[in-house]
């Protein structure tokens, strides 16, 4: 808790039990775009506390790691996107983060149904959702997140690797899981235009993508050299403050500035591997 926070009025909430308690966890979107030709492929949900004193996402959950509630903070956050997304009724997919604890605590300790129902309840059909499996830690029980991941694609949800390559996002995980979608982490898009080594790293995972049947997208496309770079190496999806930064309101058409980059035709000049 900060000093600040104690001399802010008495409602605002100063810890994250009651911050879940007045339920203000705004829910912030930011388009995935499809790199062939511009078009939405849907939006990744991003929380955005509307109180308290945590401005940024990982000050909130290491709070919430403190109060022992992170997975409440989870479920609560993916409740609030199911919520301002229904309310928006958007085109194309929902991305939300889990973490690997709540996705099996979800679908062991409390009923799995209960998932569905909140989702359909809102008016989400489950193949309209991607869940993003999001690390904080190491995945100790692979096999438990296999039987979660199972079930939910049975039930016809997606299945997305965040942050790949970050460190904590193995390669284990993503040939035992086998996802619908791998998230590259954004250290490997920024200023590929000028890297030789991201260059060829982002290509040797496409052919592992390729092996295991999965999507990529690339994160943090910030430059439009990163834009050109990764659409012409043919990589699906991308995500960046590039393409459209997280907003309140989500994006019902692709964003001009980025739409000219990903219609032109020139052909882009790959750098020479260093
Ligand atoms: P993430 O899931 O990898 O989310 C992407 C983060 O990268 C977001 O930060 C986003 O604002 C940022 N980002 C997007 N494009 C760019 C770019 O071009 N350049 C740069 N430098 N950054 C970019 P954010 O919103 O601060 O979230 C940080 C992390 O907090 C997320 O990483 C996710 O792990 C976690 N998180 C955020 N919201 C939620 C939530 O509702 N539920 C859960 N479980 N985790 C969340
Ligand atoms: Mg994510
Ligand atoms: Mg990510
Ligand atoms: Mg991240």
């Amino acid at each position: 808790m900060t000093r600040t926070a104690l001399v802010k009025p008495v409602r605002e909430p100063d810890t994250v039990a009651a911050l879940i308690e007045a339920r203000a966890l705004a829910m912030h979107f930011q388009p995935i775009v499809s790199l062939a030709d511009g078009s939405l492929h849907g939006h990744e949900a991003l929380v955005r506390p509307s109180a308290g004193p945590w401005a940024h996402p990982d000050a909130l959950f290491a709070a919430a790691r403190q109060e022992g509630l992170s997975i409440e903070l989870e479920l609560a956050c993916l409740r609030a996107a199911l919520v301002s997304w229904s309310r928006q009724r958007p085109t194309g997919k929902l991305f939300v983060n889990l973490s690997a604890a709540a996705l099996t605590q979800l679908l062991e300790v409390q009923e799995p149904q209960r998932l569905m129902e909140m989702v359909r309840s809102r008016g989400v059909t489950p193949s309209a959702l991607v869940i993003e499996i999001t690390e904080h830690e190491h995945v100790r029980d692979v096999e438990r997140l296999q039987h979660a991941v199972l079930w939910l694609r049975r039930h016809g949800v997606g299945m997305a690797l965040d942050d790949f390559g970050d460190g904590r996002s193995s390669l284990r995980l993503w040939s035992e899981l086998k996802p619908e979608i791998v998230k590259i982490d954004k250290y490997f898009t920024r200023e590929v235009a000028r890297n030789g080594d991201k260059l060829q790293t982002l290509r040797a995972l496409m052919h592992i993508a390729e092996t295991f049947g999965s999507a990529l997208v690339a994160e943090g496309i910030e430059t439009d050299d990163d834009l050109r770079v990764v659409r012409d190496l043919g990589i699906g999806l991308g995500q960046g403050y590039g393409l459209g930064r997280p907003q309140a309101a989500l994006a019902q058409a692709p964003l001009p500035g980025a739409l000219a980059v990903l219609t032109s035709r020139e052909v882009a000049v790959l750098p020479q591997r260093r």
